[in-house]
């Protein structure tokens, strides 16, 4: 049987940068990723949009990393040559109401740490966005977008010149804790046992079944998996907006916005739809609800101009109309194993936060 220092269970930008952070700190490190490829799960089915940590609850993992983690992001892609864009972002408040509600964004933001975000009248903002319609806006210019797949392969090649092993089409089947460390049984076609000190399941979607599959973990620490579906809409014709434009978020949700692709092409979504299986089929009819709302700040909107473009599923550890709890990671105080450390519920914003993540997660 093999033995290493640190195991990594999934190849998403988490895992990955879990990896890199364990290798450069001198650990032997073998990351385990069941498709033929990396990067094929959460992480190539979302937004790419760098946050800047506006939302979530000041002092949650999710508040702390993302602020942390948008620096460090920018810092990384400059110093790899990820391909990135700190294009900013409008919140957008389209009737009265909705400017307290903006007012309170701001203050939770500064809380969080935020310091840069601007309060723009209705005319500064359609001074910077012509097609806009609004009464108020706030602007961040530390959101902006970045090539994922191109920042899971710098954290790739890093982890690999560090010296770890990134061994595909290796799922794993289950685990259990020895005396000598940790059992993880992997399958594929070259199945095999592999004994680590440090076990670290970075699995996303999986992360609830890779936790059950380890013998003596106990079951009522792996909290239950929701799944939320996320469908986009692409715009055929060229983007309206040069910034993302999101509007007042409302049930826990960013509301229907705008984001842009690194080429220039804008599309709207996520949504939420709760499903009960994984399923990525984008239905043509569901944009028929964006229409309204997008019009509340893009007026201009033509009929029609909406395609259905991807979907991606959002692992929840809540259902419909529960507050989302904060990013779950757990150690062995939690789950009685030594050394295994349990990722879940990384949703949003885990792309930003993947580098101060594996800060936090690494024992
Ligand atoms: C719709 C949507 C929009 C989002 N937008 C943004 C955004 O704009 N900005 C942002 O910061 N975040 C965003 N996120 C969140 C972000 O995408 C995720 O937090 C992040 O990609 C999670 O990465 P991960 O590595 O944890 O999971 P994944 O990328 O899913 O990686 C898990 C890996 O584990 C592998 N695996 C599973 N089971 C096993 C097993 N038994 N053995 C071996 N391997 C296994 C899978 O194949 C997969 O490759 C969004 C998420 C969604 C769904």
């Amino acid at each position: 049987m093999e033995r290493v220092d640190c195991v990594v269970i999934g190849a998403g930008v988490v895992g990955l940068a879990l990896a890199r952070h364990l290798a450069l700190k001198g650990r032997e490190v073998v990351v385990l990723e069941a498709e033929d490829r990396i990067g094929t799960g959460i992480s190539s089915r979302n937004s790419e949009v760098i946050h800047a940590g506006i939302y979530y609850p000041t002092g949650s993992l999710k508040a702390r990393l993302c602020v942390a983690g948008n620096r460090t992001l920018y810092a990384y892609c400059a110093a790899r040559q990820v391909a990135h864009r700190r294009c900013g972002k409008l919140i957008v408040a389209t009737d009265g109401d909705q400017v307290e509600a903006l007012h309170h964004l701001k203050a939770k933001a500064e809380a969080n740490g935020v310091g840069d975000l601007r309060w723009l009248s209705a005319a500064e903002a359609l001074d910077l966005e012509p097609r806009l319609r609004c009464m108020a806006a706030l602007l961040s210019p530390s959101t902006g977008i970045v090539d994922s797949h191109g920042l899971m392969r710098a954290l790739c090649m890093d982890a690999e010149a560090a010296g770890a092993a990134v061994v595909l089409k290796s799922p794993v089947l289950g685990g259990r804790s020895t005396p000598a460390g940790l059992e993880v049984a992997v399958g594929g076609g070259d199945p095999m046992t592999l004994l680590a000190e440090q076990v670290y399941n970075c699995a996303g979607l999986g992360a609830q079944a890779v936790a059950q599959s380890f013998e003596g973990i106990r079951p009522e620490a792996v909290p239950p998996r929701h799944l939320s579906k996320g469908n986009y809409y692409s715009l055929a014709g060229p983007a309206p907006f040069s910034r993302l434009v999101y509007p007042i978020p409302a049930q826990g949700a960013l509301g229907v916005h705008l984001t842009l692709d690194l080429a220039g092409q804008a599309r709207f979504g996520p949504d939420v739809e709760w499903i009960d299986q994984e399923s990525y089929e984008v239905d043509p009819r569901r944009a028929d609800s964006f229409y309204a709302e997008v019009r509340k700040y893009w007026p201009g909107l033509p009929d029609g101009a909406l395609q259905p473009a991807y979907a991606g599923i959002r692992p929840k550890l809540h259902g419909p109309g529960e507050t989302a709890p904060d990013f779950l990671i757990q150690r062995e105080a939690d789950h009685g194993l030594p050394g295994l450390v349990n990722l879940f519920g990384i949703e949003s914003p885990g792309l930003t936060a993947c580098l101060a993540l594996a800060e936090e997660a690494a024992l």
